[in-house]
């Protein structure tokens, strides 16, 4: 088997077998680059380097002889011959690239003799001596182990004797000193003295830059971005250019396009005199780029001639790296740039209008989960932070504002104008209008897909949740991070796409839809098979959703109408209330404000769908607080008081404790509290069709879809059809109106998954819950799992992701699968979509289209990426 291929040997497209660098390098040697010469050690190598226990086999070390000869012969030079020595770097390169994560060493072949022979050659014995220490250096770092602190003090100190200000100053002899002080080092610290062998240094290298594949960095860094761990990293081995011959020579990096705004120049650095390294270490300040042209006038030229043909032969933003030596430019690597979202879309854009590629690749060129950053207020990058802690980055922006506990104060003081963050141990449904008044909302206990995440995110408030580091005196009205002080009122800042805190006030930018952005999502459109929709509650989240291009509304759920503070009162008489009447009585005062709520939704909407879902949280979460009422009793009871007060506070505590579940999750919610209660349901389809005959008479088209949650039996379904269907015959009867509209079901169980047939006789369309799809099929309840095991599951890869960010494919997914493929088969007619966390999120928008779903519903703010990537499943 193959395992090493030289750069002009190397088939095309073979990325996965020469990571990104290698397969760029013989590309690049392929086109008739300058590039130095070398061969790519394949990630298979890599791999059968893990599975044979960190070994070398001996197949792979005769590659390797095999190719270091023809590297030898076509550059006339030999690994460790005194008089003309060949020097190599040896490189790591992924798949995907990984910048910085893994190892490299520069330099490698020099020893004592090679270095003598390095000075005659060149007649340069500063630059040998520098080319050897630098060696050492790196070398005792990457393959010793050895931390690179001891060496950088070492010169240190070095230059402080000497007076000199940086390493340029350094003379021959100077080198030869550190390095024979270098060395010293080296035996001290690892009780052996440097290998001097350049075949020893060589395969000594190589092991070392297969085992960075598993460093803590590029572990991390794998994780974050979710690339998985099998893959092993190529090895590049490539006779060395030097950037530090003189005043000639020098080194750098350049994009092609502006990486930060998009703009279409060169943007980069270099440094004269200097090798690879030099530039981002920070060692050395480097230049701009656009200095080169006086500085090299030619090499300027070439570079900018060279930029053009690999961006245009890639298609795409490249990242550089080059060296100059002696006059000559050499390439060193070419990759994919990074780039910021708002870069992203003018690159694509541009790129369009200059015919480099057309609109479907464009598309596929913008990462959907960037577009997060442009839809919210950000710090300003520019300005110098003081960081006080670090959360669960749960709502992307930033908010400045003072510190308050409580969520009643926040929404005083908010509408005396003030800008408050809440902080706060942990959020309940009670605390929604604390949140929506905030500017943003610190939890010190939750995840990312708590209530207080899933609510901000929704209204695109910044949110931190599970910040433990806050330790939050609710009493004193302050807290604490180690030995900082944070006292009500105090102003911070946060980051909610970094999930950081910071002390005092920070500029912000204004976030704004630019006409690229537009433009970009209009072509999208163009793409898309499948609709977005949005999850709006109100006429403000409606407005946002047609804004951001929402063909309608996926899930407006009920339950936030009674969150509102002057309804609860009423709210809690119909859940305390002891007899039908009183019930009844409670229904019909709340009746118009339904009503209401749903009229001025249509009107928004314009005729757009809307998916209503009928009340579907446990009723205690309506009710005060368990332990907040037994202290108020026992305080009423203290201080003696009217006995009818007294009475009534302990007939709700009494209430509270009769309707306490020990699983609410599994409780009397959904559609079996209407199986209980039906005149529950029954007010809001009431309000549901005099709102709809209401606006109709305006000239407005209203087609209802009536969504009953959590069912998992037919029967309920059938009952709740009923009910639906009874309402709107006397609704019909009262308002002489004729109403078109649908009656649906979430499909949130398993059961009803797996029986999806039998209920699709029953519905016309199927709206997949898949949050509690997810908790239902793992068997965790989200709230527990995300601050008690999640997280320690994805950090230990017992599962690749957070199955509530992105859907679980190969569990829930099969769920989901069947879910339609029965529900068709019974119902051809059956509509379908996806309404949980997971319809904004671009894999499990891509699985959705796979299952050939009408449409995906997220949060209004995330309706833009989602059309992204709805146009991206379609491509
Ligand atoms: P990373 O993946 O961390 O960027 P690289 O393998 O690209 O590591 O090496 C880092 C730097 O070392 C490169 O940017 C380049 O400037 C320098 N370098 C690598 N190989 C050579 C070489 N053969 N000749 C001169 N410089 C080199
Ligand atoms: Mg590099
Ligand atoms: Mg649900």
């Amino acid at each position: 088997k193959k395992f090493v291929f030289m750069f002009d040997q190397a088939g095309s497209s073979e990325k996965e077998l020469l990571g990104g660098k290698g397969a760029n390098l013989a590309e690049m040697t392929r086109i008739g680059l300058p590039v130095p010469y070398g061969f790519t050690i394949s990630t298979a190598a890599c791999n059968a380097y893990f599975e044979a226990g960190q070994v070398i086999s001996s197949q792979v070390e005769m590659q390797v002889i095999e190719a270091l000869q023809t590297l030898e012969a076509k550059t006339g030079k030999r690994l460790g011959d005194p008089t003309n020595p060949l020097l190599v770097s040896v490189r790591s390169g992924a798949v995907h690239s990984m910048p910085g994560m893994m190892d490299t060493v520069l330099n490698l072949g020099m020893n004592d003799e090679t270095v003598e022979g390095m000075a005659e050659l060149t007649n340069n014995s500063r630059f040998a001596y520098d080319s050897y220490r630098r060696f050492i250096q790196m070398f005792s770092n990457v393959v010793l182990g050895l931390d690179n602190y001891y060496f950088e003090r070492h010169l240190e100190d070095t230059r402080e004797e000497k007076g000199y200000h940086s390493d340029t100053e350094l003379t021959a002899e100077d080198w030869k000193q550190v390095i024979k002080e270098f060395k010293t080092i080296v035996l001290t610290y690892t009780k052996k003295s440097f290998p001097e062998d350049p075949r020893e240094q060589l395969f000594l290298t190589i092991n070392a830059v297969f085992d960075s594949w598993n460093n803590q960095r590029a572990v991390l860094y794998r994780r974050l971005h979710h690339i998985p761990g099998h893959l092993g990293t190529a090895v590049n081995i490539q006779s060395m250019v030097f950037g530090n011959m003189g005043e000639d020579s020098g080194t750098g990096v350049a994009f092609t396009r502006n990486p930060s705004t998009g703009e279409s120049e060169l943007y980069g650095e270099y440094l004269i005199n200097a090798q690879g390294e030099d530039v981002v270490a920070g060692i050395r300040t480097p230049q701009p780029i656009a200095s080169l042209e006086q500085d090299m006038p030619d090499v300027y030229q070439q570079l900018l001639e060279t930029c053009q043909l690999l961006e245009n032969h890639y298609q795409d933003m490249q990242d550089i790296e080059f060296t100059v030596e002696s006059g000559k430019l050499f390439i060193l690597q070419t990759r994919t740039g990074k780039r910021t979202a708002q870069a992203a879309i003018r690159i694509a854009v541009e790129m369009v209008r200059e015919n480099i590629m057309d609109k479907r690749h464009a598309l596929l060129r913008v990462d959907p989960d960037q577009l997060d950053q442009l839809l919210h207020h950000r710090i300003d990058p520019e300005h110098n932070l003081t960081k006080l802690a670090a959360g669960l980055p749960a709502s992307p922006g930033a908010a400045t504002g003072q510190v308050v506990f409580d969520a009643d104060e926040a929404e005083v003081l908010s509408k005396d104008g003030k800008k408050v963050i809440l902080v706060r141990p942990e959020t309940t449904p009670e605390d929604i209008h604390g949140i929506v008044a905030s500017q943003a909302t610190i939890t010190s206990r939750g995840g990312m897909t708590s209530h207080a995440a899933v609510v901000a995110r929704g209204m695109g408030k910044a949110c931190i949740c599970g910040c433990e580091s806050l330790k939050i005196n609710l009493d004193s009205k302050q807290f604490n991070v180690e030995s900082t002080t944070v006292k009500h009122g105090d102003t911070i800042t946060i980051d909610g796409t970094t999930g950081e805190i910071f002390l005092g006030e920070i500029p912000m930018i204004e976030p704004e839809l630019s006409d690229e952005f537009k433009l970009l999502l209009s072509w999208a459109d163009e793409e898309t098979k499948m609709g977005v929709r949005a999850n709006a509650d109100n006429s403000v989240d409606a407005q946002k959703a047609l804004e951001f291009g929402a063909v309608g509304i996926g899930l407006c759920r009920t339950e936030h109408m009674f969150m509102d503070s002057s309804r609860i009162p009423t709210v809690q008489s119909m859940i305390l209330s002891e007899t039908m009447e009183e019930r009844k009585e409670a229904l019909d005062k709340l009746l118009p404000m339904q009503q209401q709520d749903f009229e001025t939704i249509f009107e928004t909407m314009q005729g757009h769908p809307i998916t209503i879902r009928l009340l579907d949280p446990p009723l205690h979460e309506f009710l005060p607080d368990k332990e907040d009422l037994l202290i108020e009793v026992t305080k009423l009871q203290m201080k003696n008081a009217d006995a009818s007060e007294l009475q009534e506070k302990q007939n709700i505590l009494r209430k509270v404790r009769l309707l306490e579940e020990s699983n609410p999750m599994l409780g009397l919610r959904g559609c079996r509290l209407a199986m209980i209660h039906p005149e529950i349901y029954e007010m809001q389809v009431k309000a549901i069709f005099n709102a709809t005959a209401n606006v109709m008479k305006r000239g407005i088209k209203v087609k209802p879809e009536i969504m009953i949650p959590l069912v998992s039996h037919v029967n309920e379904l059938k009952e709740m059809r009923q009910l639906v269907n009874q309402m709107a015959e006397q609704a019909k009867d009262e308002t002489g109106q004729e109403f078109d509209y649908q009656i649906g079901t979430m499909i949130e169980t398993p059961r009803a998954a797996l029986t999806a047939d039998q209920i699709a006789e029953k519905a016309d369309f199927f709206s997949f819950g898949t949050n509690d799809l997810t908790q239902t099929t793992f068997g965790y309840s989200r709230d527990d799992a995300e601050g008690k095991f999640l997280q320690h599951y994805v950090e230990n890869n017992v599962l690749p992701r957070n199955p509530f960010v992105s859907l679980d494919q190969e569990g829930v997914g099969k769920l989901v699968e069947s879910g339609v493929e029965l529900g068709r088969k019974a119902n051809p007619v059956l509509k379908t979509g996806i309404c949980g966390e997971h319809g904004g999120e671009k894999e499990s928008i891509q699985f959705c289209f796979d299952l050939g779903m009408d449409y995906v519903s997220c949060s209004p703010f995330r309706v833009p990426s989602a059309r992204l990537a709805a146009a991206q499943a379609t491509i």
